[in-house]
């Protein structure tokens, strides 16, 4: 594949549409870049930026050293947290009617496309209709159902899916990370190769995890409050949602198949003692809420509502 491309190995389709693109010089104005937290989508509008600006993405020349660095004029990425409001969506339109300065052209990335109030969202279909010739936008979202159908009729969609198990320890092995590391980074990032590398910078990351089963432990007992549980992890939400999920379907899964090799291994007493505690059936119930309660997160509901309910769930009953 091409290097330009190199962390997307398991997005065949979408790195083809782009090369291709790219190659015949036939972009479209406007794609909307569907995938979950840490599936690369910024780092895939960059990438396509990489290859527009120097066709064989060197590393060397002033388009790639500046790309790298995050300061190229000629690219830049719109963020916020919570909402995007009407705010966001002039400064991106005000970057967008300005030429490059000196790539062949811009590229301009709009991030959590599926929050945008109705207000900033009608400020962009003109623009998203029919934007200057030297731009290209990327807008982002977590899944394509979440956005407004006016601003998805036009863009053309790409969606970044995760990748195999084994493509991300291979990755992982490749920056040097140690096998054992590896692997269990690879199995709790969902196959999202960006969850997996920020997992890896973390100090804190084994020892979290650790304390977290404790306390499943622990709720499952009834010896800790499952409330005053929530409140703790209310800040990591996405994370612990991601944790419980695994860690469920390990007692779900162990309860089944003896010789199962559980995501969370590196945990083995806490998940031995759930399992005398949260028998299989009881373990596939509170795995349908976790699962659940992600949905209804990407929905926006009330994240420690959710949590909350949850963690009642798990309550010795
Ligand atoms: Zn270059």
């Amino acid at each position: 594949m091409d290097n330009t491309f190199r962390h997307f190995y398991g997005n065949q389709r979408a790195v083809r549409l782009l090369s291709a693109a790219i190659d015949r010089g036939q972009l479209s104005h406007a794609y909307l870049l569907a995938g979950p937290p840490g599936s690369g989508k910024k780092t895939f509008a960059r990438a396509v930026a990489g290859k527009m600006f120097c066709i064989e993405s060197c590393g060397k020349c002033q388009h790639c050293r500046l790309l790298g660095k995050d300061i190229h004029p000629d690219f830049r990425v719109f963020a916020s947290q919570g909402f995007v409001r009407l705010e966001l969506a002039r400064e991106f339109k005000t970057f967008i009617q300005i030429p490059p300065s000196d790539a062949p052209q811009k590229i301009a990335v709009l991030e959590n496309c599926h929050r945008l109030t109705t207000e900033a969202a009608n400020s962009l279909l003109n623009i998203l209709e029919d934007p200057p010739d030297h731009v290209v936008c990327f807008l982002t979202a977590e899944s394509p159902e979440a956005v407004l159908p006016t601003i998805l009729s036009r863009s053309q969609l790409v969606q970044l899916s995760p990748l195999p198990e084994a493509k991300i320890v291979q990755h992982l092995l490749d920056n040097g990370v140690e096998k054992g590391r590896a692997e269990i980074l690879a199995a709790c990032s969902g196959g999202l190769l960006g969850q997996a590398l920020e997992m890896n910078e973390r100090e804190d990351f084994f020892p979290t995890r650790q304390q977290w089963a404790e306390t499943v432990v622990e709720i499952l007992k009834g010896e800790t409050d499952p409330l005053k549980a929530a409140e703790k992890w209310n800040e990591d939400v996405e994370q612990v949602l991601e944790f419980l999920t695994a860690w469920f379907r390990d007692l779900q899964l162990m309860s089944l198949t003896p010789d199962y090799v559980a995501v969370n291994r590196d945990l083995a007493c806490q998940l031995e003692a759930a399992s005398m505690l949260c028998p299989g059936e009881r373990a596939f119930d509170i795995l349908k809420h976790c699962v659940r309660a992600r949905e209804r997160m990407l929905a926006n509901c009330n994240v420690r509502l959710v949590l909350d309910s949850l963690m009642l769930r798990m309550w010795k009953d």
